[in-house]
């Protein structure tokens, strides 16, 4: 005969778990603390999260139960949703994310907006359309130039990064999205594998690291503890990468070509005096991300 007792013993349903784990992720500080207990379990789960609440009572197995703990070990031991997941929305595009790349930022779809401005629409039917070269620098998992590839199919676009673990990334992420055949992934440090060849780029595109090395350790552990310093570090100032790259990208950009960065949100100054010292833009517009900053400053290759 059954024993009795069986019956009557607390079941981990779905609505249960995520009560616990709301409260256990909120006294451990955890940002969101709701939100991420459901993306979690409906990871876990195959789920939507609209589904865990139309499935609230639906108990878990053991193996589901112990699968959904050691993602929440990970999570409090401040390991990024993105990389517990392995994906991170960006563009509305899902991006495949190791520890190799930063994780896409909201603010970064700026630099993708002010791309797409550089860039005509239209079909390769059109005869009148010209074919534009964009390059980007410091891809990481290649969300930038994956999403201006993906509105803009009918250009050449090329990306690279310094790490060849990134590179692999982005050129997955292509994969991912059919985008494979739009876009030249290669390894290089900045501009160091171009030769002093003709400039052919009409757009650059860069998101590099610019968070000077002394703010770093005082970041939230998210980023410090796991995400790549190579692509957030920029050199005591800060603007070291960025620095680099104004004092080269004309070199490799035609008549009229336009260098478009991400800069961190008190770089504005700075950013101006580096341009001015280079001599070789002009037309320097900023646009302001969704907190009001700076973000994102566009220049185009002076006129000679
Ligand atoms: N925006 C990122 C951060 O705040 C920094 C990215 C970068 O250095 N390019 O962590």
């Amino acid at each position: 005969m059954q024993n009795p007792t069986n019956s009557i013993k607390p079941e981990w349903t779905i609505i249960k778990l995520l009560k616990w784990t709301t409260s256990y992720f909120k006294s451990r500080d955890i940002e969101s603390p709701r939100a991420t207990a459901e993306i979690l379990l409906a990871h876990i789960l195959e789920l939507k999260r609209i589904d865990l609440y139309l499935q609230y009572d639906q108990p878990l197995c053991a193996e589901e139960l112990s699968r959904f703990k050691a993602l929440i070990k990970r999570r409090v031991k401040r390991e990024p949703v993105a990389y517990i997941l392995g994906f991170k929305e960006f563009w509305s595009m899902d991006f495949a994310v190791t520890k190799d790349v930063l994780i896409p930022r909201p603010e970064t779809e700026f630099l993708v907006e002010a791309g797409l401005k550089l860039l005509p629409e239209g079909s390769m039917s059109k005869q009148n359309l010209t074919r534009k070269r964009i390059l980007e620098l410091g891809t990481g998992s290649g969300a930038v130039i994956l999403a201006l590839a993906s509105m803009r199919p009918h250009h050449l676009f090329f990306a690279s990064d310094r790490a060849i673990a990134a590179a692999v990334q982005a050129k997955q992420n292509a994969e991912r999205h059919a985008l494979h055949g739009c876009v030249i992934f290669f390894c290089s440090d900045w501009f160091g594998t171009f030769g002093n060849g003709k400039p052919v780029f009409d757009v650059i595109v860069s998101n590099p690291p610019y968070v000077p090395s002394g703010v770093i350790a005082g970041l939230q552990p998210e980023i410090n503890r796991y995400e790549p310093i190579s692509a957030l570090d920029g050199g005591e100032d800060g603007l070291s990468s960025l620095r680099s790259i104004v004092n080269a990208a004309h070199r490799h950009l035609c008549r009229e070509g336009c260098l478009l960065l991400e800069i961190g949100h008190d770089q504005k100054d700075d950013i101006l005096k580096i341009i001015e010292q280079s001599g070789n833009y002009e037309k320097v517009i900023f646009t302001k991300d969704y907190s009001g900053y700076d973000r994102i400053v566009q220049m185009q290759k002076k006129r000679t």
